[in-house]
């Protein structure tokens, strides 16, 4: 069986999280600071929060940025729902901006355009989340202008894209937005099982997250907001209304030293990347086009069948995959076609129309650290012999 991406896990992995398993922290202890500690130095942002799960992350980001009822978020409507979720989670509003044709990322024309509309009705976002759909950069620095020019914040959801650069300089920077998400899902780039992380240079907005982490409960005496701070040393005191999104040191060892790894995945899903592109040559297909300036960490590879009959052909070709045990998988469905933002948002599907082309055709093949020559040359003769029965 072939997934679409699978996690690499080592005997030093296992090693790592037996010696916490005998050591005397089983919950957070001193191991997540120190992933905090490595993820902020590798992406070289300030501050890392960990946390159970990039949703946990993006929810308490939002909350940070004090995003609730009646406030309104935008993201891509080409992303796992989670991204739109975390904004309904605070009570706001949700809308959605379609994407480029060339890398599938959030369209900046679009985004300028409804910005211009936006500002006239006066419904500017508070918060716009990118995302940088398959591991793929988005053009944050103009997205980080028009934010200056429009007044919004920005949160990047980097759940595929730990190890990606732009222009050299890592994901998760914050170089042009107020917090980067990453997940530690056991099928992105490196994991702790389920995990999240989430990274900023704003020490107001790093200590909001460390406090929603933990049921908004402080313990710090120089930040009591109480008078009764001298009570005693068991005193603390829950300021706001926080959470239980704690990581655990077992999964923060996992994590930890999957990170010494994070170049080399990156790396092998690069090579992994050239192969496909070279042996689909010649297909009518499209790839992911891949901005000069970026380096992606192609946590997916999808393709796009380019023919008239794409919806057909696509469901041929994930069929025969599924039956020779390749399973392959389609990202994404976009957010407005889910029933529950059918029911609840009043989205149209022709407001997007490079989304619904895009995925009418769209299938992931599979892209892991030990997908093997032998399986992508298997994978890529499937697939050509699927589509070329539909030219001939
Ligand atoms: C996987 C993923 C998430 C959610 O990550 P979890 O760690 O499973 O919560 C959010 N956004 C995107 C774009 C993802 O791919």
């Amino acid at each position: 069986m072939i997934p679409y991406s699978r996690q690499k896990i080592t005997n030093s992995d296992i090693e790592q999280v037996k010696k916490v398993l005998k050591s005397d922290f089983l919950t957070q202890g001193p191991v997540v600071p120190k992933f905090e500690r490595n993820i902020a130095d590798y992406v070289k942002s300030k501050y890392a929060v960990a946390v159970n799960s990039a949703t946990s992350a993006l929810h308490i980001s939002c909350l940070s940025l004090d995003i609730k009822k009646g406030d309104i978020v935008w993201t891509s409507t080409n992303t796992f729902v989670a991204s739109a979720n975390c904004a309904l989670y605070c009570g706001a509003k949700i809308d959605l901006v379609d994407i480029n044709i060339n890398d599938w990322n959030i369209s900046i024309e679009n985004l300028e355009e409804k910005l211009v509309r936006a500002k006239k009705n006066k419904k500017i976002p508070k918060v716009l989340i990118t995302v940088h759909f398959a591991g793929q950069p988005t053009y944050q620095e103009a997205i980080w202008k028009l934010s200056i020019k429009y007044g919004f914040k920005i949160i990047e959801d980097a759940s595929h894209s730990l190890g990606a650069q732009r222009n050299k300089i890592k994901v998760g920077s914050c170089k042009w937005s107020h917090i980067t998400v990453f997940s530690l899902h056991p099928v992105k780039i490196i994991t702790s099982g389920e995990g999240g992380m989430a990274t900023t240079n704003d020490k107001k907005l790093f200590s909001k997250l460390m406090l929603f982490r933990n049921h908004g409960i402080e313990r710090n005496t120089k930040n009591m907001l109480s008078k009764n701070k001298f009570e005693g040393d068991w005193y603390f005191e829950q300021q706001f209304l926080g959470y239980n999104y704690r990581m655990t040191d077992i999964l923060a060892a996992l994590g930890n030293n999957q990170l010494k790894s994070v170049d080399k995945f990156v790396k092998k899903r690069n090579l992994i990347a050239n192969l496909y592109c070279k042996k689909l040559s010649g297909l009518p297909l499209k790839i992911q086009r891949i901005n000069d300036d970026n380096l992606s960490s192609y946590h997916l590879f999808p393709i796009v069948i380019d023919l008239k009959e794409r919806k057909k052909c696509r469901k041929t070709l994930f069929q025969l995959l599924r039956k020779n045990n390749i399973l392959v998988n389609v990202h994404y469905i976009p957010v407005y076609r889910h029933p529950f933002y059918q029911k609840n948002y009043n989205f149209n599907k022709k407001d997007f129309p490079n989304t619904e082309k895009f995925y009418a055709g769209a299938l992931s093949l599979p892209i892991f650290y030990d997908l093997n020559q032998m399986s992508i040359n298997y994978i890529c003769d499937l697939v050509s012999k699927s589509i070329k029965s539909y030219i001939d």
